[in-house]
């Protein structure tokens, strides 16, 4: 059985921003009001926020060393990013200048360990 991913702190934020950034793309791109493609990619996204072995203290993924995502929705991202990105100081100000303060965090030298969300989840059970 899968177990249900809560998000808390900066990566509900981040998961907040690519859900504001694929409406925006998804209004814009797709007719349907159920987006099936859209709705898989946030599900995709919310699992590897779950899973990232930076955690909470997680930089912007653009310069991410591992690059997590599959290739299809690695690519689906950085179509929605490039589209959305410019339009969002002006329709999430707030999570837009989170996300550029993120982009200027480094990524430590060695991968951590046991930090992800998922690890913090299945160590308190
Ligand atoms: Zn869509």
């Amino acid at each position: 059985m899968r177990d249900k991913i809560k998000l808390t702190g900066n990566l509900a934020i981040e998961l907040k921003t690519i859900i504001a950034m694929t409406d925006i793309y998804c209004r814009d791109h797709h007719s349907t009001k159920e987006c099936q493609s859209c709705e898989d990619f946030i599900e995709h996204a919310k699992l590897k926020l779950d899973r990232c072995v930076y955690g909470d203290k997680k930089p912007a993924c653009k310069k991410c060393p591992i690059h997590c995502y599959k290739p299809d929705k690695r690519e689906q991202a950085r179509i929605i990013m490039r589209y959305s990105g410019p339009k969002m100081l002006f329709k999430h100000p707030l999570l837009a200048i989170k996300h550029l303060i993120k982009a200027t965090k480094k990524f430590p030298a060695t991968i951590p360990e046991g930090i992800s969300n998922y690890h913090l989840r299945k160590n308190k059970q």
